[in-house]
């Protein structure tokens, strides 16, 4: 069966580390991967930037490569940016079970999420996990249901007829928007953590300065 991940962010800017890992995860499983932009993310603060700029710069982070896919479809959509709606969206479009793409640290989370139980029966996880990491803490049931149902690679993935879980092995990359925000606010420049052309955006924009919170 053919395969189509998701992967959100508020993208608060996009970074390398957010890149590297999506591709990563489109190449090993061979699956196109889209980055979908949560306008207001219901489970964390609210971003810094607009969403206009934040959908600027994940649009310049991918250009020129087949694989990544730019996706405004929580942008379009009124009110709290809902993962469910966003599955159910993309069922409807491309049929078929998305594969939703979490790094550890939002998956340890997922039972704090909107209808999480309902969103975990139609989707296929793929979390992402780094070399020499640790397994964080879960919810009882929702380490239940991650172990009942976890496969052992990508060609399960494809085949399982319910929804599955696979971890996948990606580079660590310690880099984080947070980290880039107070370094901005700082007056020092993120140089090599975010795309060349996504840090001109930032810097024409005056963006993640103390005066231009938008
Ligand atoms: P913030 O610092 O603003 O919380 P964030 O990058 O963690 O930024 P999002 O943009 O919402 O927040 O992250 C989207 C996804 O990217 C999450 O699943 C997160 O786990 C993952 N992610 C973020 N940074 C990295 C990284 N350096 N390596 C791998 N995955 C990452």
């Amino acid at each position: 069966m053919s395969l189509r991940g998701i992967y959100g962010g508020t993208f608060d800017p996009i970074h390398l580390g957010h890149l590297r890992t999506a591709w990563e995860v489109a190449v090993t499983i061979d699956m196109p991967v889209h980055m979908v932009l949560a306008r207001t993310p219901p489970h964390r603060d609210q971003p810094s930037a607009g969403p206009e700029h934040r959908w600027a710069m994940l649009n310049l982070a991918l250009e020129g490569q087949q694989r990544l896919h730019p996706d405004d479809r929580e942008l379009r959509r009124q009110g709290r940016s809902y993962m469910i709606d966003t599955v159910d969206s993309f069922s409807e479009q491309y049929g078929g079970v998305p594969c939703l793409i979490l790094g550890q640290d939002a998956a340890t989370g997922l039972d704090r999420w909107h209808r999480w139980r309902e969103l975990l029966d139609r989707v296929h996880l793929v979390i992402m996990t780094r070399p020499g990491g640790h397994d964080l803490p879960v919810a009882p049931e929702l380490g239940d249901l991650l172990n009942e149902r976890e496969v052992a690679g990508p060609a399960q993935l494809r085949r399982s007829e319910g929804p599955a879980l696979w971890r996948c092995q990606v580079s660590a990359l310690e880099i984080s928007a947070t980290a880039i925000r107070l370094q901005l606010l700082q007056g020092s420049l993120p140089r090599y953590q975010v795309p060349g052309k996504v840090l001109n955006y930032i810097r024409k924009h005056a963006l993640y300065r103390a005066e231009s919170r938008i």
